[in-house]
């Protein structure tokens, strides 16, 4: 959707209500761009601390010479604290960013109600509460709107701009364009469970913990393959320890409740026990890994072994992994290109090497070739440093050795895994980019907003459509429809637009 309307002026006086991690972030945003600001808070020494907060992060940028003392002077100048609502009442727009109730939100609207003007916006930064809900006593709920920061505000590009049922055009319009203005990639969404980035994240913990508990490989190999193959720049159980399990438990069940046990959402039992125990992650001192001063970090599985290939034999097109072939030639192997329309694998040695299509390699042994080895998506296989493989239970210690020689070849820190289908890069974008075709089927947000929300929210590599779209929107459908009938589970079913999109032969970005 694009957007003609203006942002407010930089005259306008900004209302934040309070002054915690996030109040204070939303503050200086607004202050940067030369908005008076009054940031409110019930506690006046959260005021102290969350101005203190400021001062201190931009006199570090000062101190780097990325920032003038002139401009630290007048960013702080524009930042007025008050502990009496009153002060709010020539507001054009308030932002609430206080604790996370519905009741307690909905008192604090009804008092914002009864002093500001009726013109001015007022917007939630709630990550979970619906925009509706919160909307629901007001007298003219069409001015409430989500204004959804992701933490440090400062420095996270990406504002959701949420829309519920009550909520104008206009207000989300002027909302986005001041985000916009403000220096933000803002997206629209409508206030459905989870927005858009804390819905679609979800498969990119849920994946790697289902694979973690069925043992397909342990949590140090995991992070490495979605780092060293998928380009985030965190491996998932990196991140929950960072985020801290009580946090993204919580969500990840708030978000399964709210979409009534979809199990797509399905919570993870060894998170529930993290957090039963207190192992909360970094700030506990102890998550899945430990931080104890001292403590060892245990290190990825790397296979090693095997010869470099004297030839590999490349049997048609091989689509997105086209880059892997690329760089056997760059490294001087001797690669032999044959033509088919019908059929696309890498014969290196004795092993047949096939991208996996969310299969059991075991699977596709048994429909021909025993010594059967899949790989893993890859961003970049030009670039990757690390990529997971498995093999099939009938395939022999020879053909292993000859795809183990193949990798190390290419300088690849290769993990060979178990036979987990759909391995672990694949199953968790495919997962990803479902789950946000499935936002963008229910009218959630569109394909273009889906892709630069998780590239500005959580910093992904790639949107998961564009991604989709790169690594063949049918592929992406087959390794789904192979993942659910693997497990014969709903939780992989294709989104209904995904499979629109493989049986028109379209694409999700025109
Ligand atoms: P926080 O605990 O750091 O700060 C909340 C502040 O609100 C405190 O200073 C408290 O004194 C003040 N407060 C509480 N009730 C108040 C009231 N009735 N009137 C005035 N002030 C009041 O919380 P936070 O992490 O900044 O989260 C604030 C909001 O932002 C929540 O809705 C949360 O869901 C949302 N959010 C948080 C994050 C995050 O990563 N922390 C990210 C996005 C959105």
């Amino acid at each position: 959707m694009t957007n003609t309307v203006s942002p407010l002026d930089k005259s306008a006086q900004i209302a934040v209500i309070g002054a915690g991690t996030m109040g204070a972030g939303i503050a200086q945003v607004a202050a940067a761009y030369g908005h008076p600001v009054i940031l409110f808070d019930m506690n006046p020494e959260a005021i102290e601390r969350g101005i203190n907060h400021i001062k201190s992060g931009l006199e570090r940028q000062v101190s780097r010479g990325k920032m003038t003392q002139e401009a630290l002077d007048a960013l702080l100048a524009n930042i007025s604290p008050a502990t009496e609502i009153e002060a709010l009442a020539d507001s054009k727009l308030v932002i609430e960013a206080i604790i996370e109730d519905l009741g307690i939100k909905r008192g604090l609207l009804a008092n914002l109600e009864a002093t500001c003007a009726t013109d001015a916006i007022l917007a939630t930064n709630t990550s979970s509460i619906s925009v509706t809900a919160l909307g629901a006593e007001m007298s003219n709920p069409e001015r409430l709107v989500g204004m959804h920061f992701f933490n440090p505000a400062p420095v996270m590009k990406l504002v959701e701009i949420v829309s519920g049922l009550a909520t104008s055009q206009a207000v989300a319009d002027q909302t986005h364009a001041t985000a916009t203005a403000w220096g933000k990639q803002a997206v629209y969404t409508k206030s459905t469970p989870g927005f858009i980035v804390n819905r679609v994240a979800r498969p990119f913990y849920a994946e790697s913990l289902r694979i973690f508990e069925e043992g397909g490989a342990d949590l140090a190999t995991l992070d490495q393959v979605i780092k060293g193959a998928g380009n985030f720049r965190m491996g998932p159980f990196e991140l929950m320890d960072l985020i801290g399990h009580d946090v993204n438990y919580a969500v990840t069940c708030s978000v399964f409740d709210a979409y009534y046990q979809d199990p797509r959402f399905l919570p993870s039992l060894t998170q529930k026990a993290l957090v039963e125990c207190g192992r909360l992650g970094r700030k506990s001192g102890h998550g899945f890994y430990d931080y104890a001063e001292g403590a060892e970090k245990p290190a990825a599985a790397i296979t090693t072994g095997g010869n470099a290939p004297a030839q590999v034999q490349v049997v048609g097109d091989q689509g997105v992994a086209n880059a892997l072939v690329e760089r056997m030639e760059a490294k001087g192997l001797n690669v032999e290109k044959q033509a088919s329309d019908t059929e696309s694998y890498i014969k290196v040695g004795a092993a047949r090497l096939c991208l996996t299509d969310g299969r059991f390699a075991t699977e596709v042994a048994a429909t021909g070739n025993p010594d059967t080895a899949l790989f893993d998506l890859a961003l970049d296989y030009n670039a990757a440093t690390a990529l997971a493989v498995s093999f099939a239970d009938q395939c022999s210690e020879a053909a292993k050795q000859d795809v183990i020689g193949l990798f190390n070849a290419l300088d690849i820190n290769l993990s060979v895994i178990d036979d987990i289908p759909g391995l672990v890069v694949m199953r968790t974008v495919a997962m990803l980019a479902n789950e946000a075709s499935d936002a963008v089927n229910q009218g959630v947000c569109t394909a273009a907003d889906a892709d630069v929300a998780m590239r500005g929210g959580v910093n992904y590599p790639q949107g998961p459509l564009a991604w989709a779209d790169a690594i063949g929107v049918a592929h992406v459908f087959n390794t789904l429809s192979n993942l659910q009938q693997c497990y014969g589970e709903d939780r992989y079913r294709p989104s209904a637009l995904l499979r629109r999109k493989f049986f028109a032969g379209a694409t999700f970005h025109g």
